[in-house]
């Protein structure tokens, strides 16, 4: 473990944090850590599962359960100074007695003169008592920088006695970034197992295996796509907007020294299958960073304190991924029952009160794109502005729009050509969205295929959307609801309005 952080450490000691409770996988680490800051003190160990433990040895001392150890060393710090180590106990923080018994300890250290001890529960799950609230700190291993990579690197490189270009070694530790040196380790064990060497072509492996350590983190999700702003029909406004914060991405660094603030990122409200998703995916293309989902509903754990605590990990993550896209879809429903009666509600209420500051004070790379159908029941402090750089309002396409989307899903699929009469086109398909506008394509395809033709025509097309049933149809009061709501605030259309 670096430097820094086993400095943190001992200063929480020292200013007398008498809980500090790490939130960690790897005990490994922490140990050697503690042992570092420790050395001279007493240590005790507790194992949830096989009672007394030697802490330097990890040999089993004695079965007993937390309440009885705690009983045992609670008086040790009158001796000498004493490091009380527990793991994996957040079960048994419920209980009133182990309540009382951390607290006697942890009273001891602060106001007794003669007596030192310091707590460290050391889990996975961090669950922090009402009662002991005052007395726990909450010990976050930061991940680790980019130059702390490039070491990190550089010493696996230097162990094995191989030669990795610079240049190599600068690329793959921009894709480490967002992993913890423990799995950056292993991955770099793996790519040389793989190949006997670390080479540019281990840049897809560490890709993949990042997705994979992301992915059990069950906080975020990479996406992948292949769609870019060339996909997307219509929607000028929102594209050229999105163009201009690019310039200030790729020149963040010389934008910020003229006065430019980073940008936050915009949230997009409107019909259904008409872009935004297409949206959140061409605009980390257009950025040219990865795109992280992130599902609020994933996010809610059964301890208290639980839900906000990942909430604290998936933002930090996508800090630690930045710069990148965040994408949050159907916002909405993530934040629905905001500011409501029981005790869910209050969760989500307390989530988003935190999502809301974060993006507040947020002064890093990380791009949100928000993406909403129905707004009507979002809580009004969201669409303040300042939280957002910019809403957007994605309609149902015009004229010119639909003949756009139209010919994007004729040309993906080869079938395009000069005699398809788009104007008889635009008049029959009033009211469709994207999604529907595509489907007319792949089903009028598919049915020339069926009938082996080997192109396809105007009167094809017609045929197929004189059986398709659009949306306006199918979700006609959804969409009325949508127009009334969108009324009521003050939001940019994402279309430029319809030349013809
Ligand atoms: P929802 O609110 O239902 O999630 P959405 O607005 O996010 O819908 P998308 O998922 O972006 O809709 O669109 C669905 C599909 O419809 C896309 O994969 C795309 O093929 C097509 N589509 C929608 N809008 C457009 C568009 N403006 N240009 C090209 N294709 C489009």
């Amino acid at each position: 473990m670096k430097r820094s952080t086993i400095n943190i450490l001992a200063s929480y000691i020292d200013a007398l944090h008498p809980i500090i409770y790490i939130n960690h996988f790897d005990f490994k680490v922490i140990d050697d850590a503690i042992a570092r800051v420790g050395a001279g003190v007493k240590c005790v160990e507790f194992n949830n599962a096989l009672g007394i433990v030697d802490f330097m040895s990890k040999s089993p001392m004695r079965d007993c359960n937390l309440e009885q150890f705690l009983k045992l060393t609670m008086d040790d710090g009158f001796d000498q100074e004493t490091f009380i180590i527990l793991k994996d106990v957040h079960d048994e923080l419920k209980s009133p007695k182990i309540i009382s018994l951390l607290k006697r300890i942890a009273e001891n250290n602060l106001y007794n003169d003669k007596y030192s001890a310091t707590i460290f529960i050391l889990s996975e799950i961090t669950v922090i008592p009402r009662e002991l609230e005052n007395f726990i700190t909450v010990f976050d291993i930061p991940l680790p920088t980019t130059n702390e990579i490039l070491s990190i690197i550089t010493d696996f490189i230097n162990d094995l006695n191989i030669t990795v270009e610079q240049d190599t070694i600068d690329e793959i530790a921009i894709s480490f970034k967002g992993l913890n040196e423990f799995q950056i380790k292993q991955i770099l064990n793996l790519a040389y197992q793989d190949g006997g060497c670390i080479d540019k072509d281990d840049k897809q492996l560490i890709l993949k295996e990042k997705e994979q350590f992301i992915k059990k983190s069950g906080m975020l999700e990479i996406v992948s796509f292949s769609e870019t702003f060339d996909d997307i029909g219509g929607l000028e406004n929102l594209k050229e907007w999105l163009k201009r914060k690019a310039k200030v991405f790729f020149n963040l660094d010389k934008a910020i020294k003229f006065g430019v603030d980073v940008p936050k990122g915009i949230m997009i409200i409107g019909m259904p299958g008409c872009g935004k998703s297409l949206t959140a995916k061409a605009t980390a293309s257009l950025f040219e960073i990865p795109l992280v989902r992130l599902d609020v509903g994933r996010l809610l754990g059964k301890y208290v304190g639980e839900s906000e605590e990942n909430m604290r990990k998936a933002l930090r993550l996508s800090e630690a991924i930045s710069p990148c896209v965040l994408w949050i879809d159907e916002i909405e429903k993530a934040f629905a029952g905001v500011g409501g009666d029981g005790g869910g509600n209050e969760v989500t209420t307390r989530l988003f009160g935190q999502f809301l500051t974060w993006m507040q004070e947020k002064e890093n790379t990380v791009f949100i794109v928000a993406t909403a159908n129905d707004i009507s029941r979002m809580p009004p402090e969201f669409l303040r502005k300042g939280r957002f750089d910019e809403l957007f309002f994605v309609d149902l396409p015009n004229g010119e729009e639909r003949k756009k989307i139209l010919d994007i899903h004729l040309k993906k699929r080869n079938k395009w050509h000069k005699g398809i009469d788009s104007v008889a086109l635009i008049k029959e398909t009033d009211g469709f969205n994207g999604a529907d506008l595509e489907a007319v394509v792949k089903d009028t395809i598919e049915m020339a295929f069926i009938d082996g033709k080997d192109a396809i025509t105007t009167k094809d097309l017609i045929k197929t959307v004189k059986d398709t049933k659009s949306i306006s149809n199918t979700l006609k009061d959804k969409i009325a609801e949508i127009k009334a709501t969108i009324e009521k605030i003050d939001i940019k259309p994402a279309s430029k309005a319809d030349s013809h």
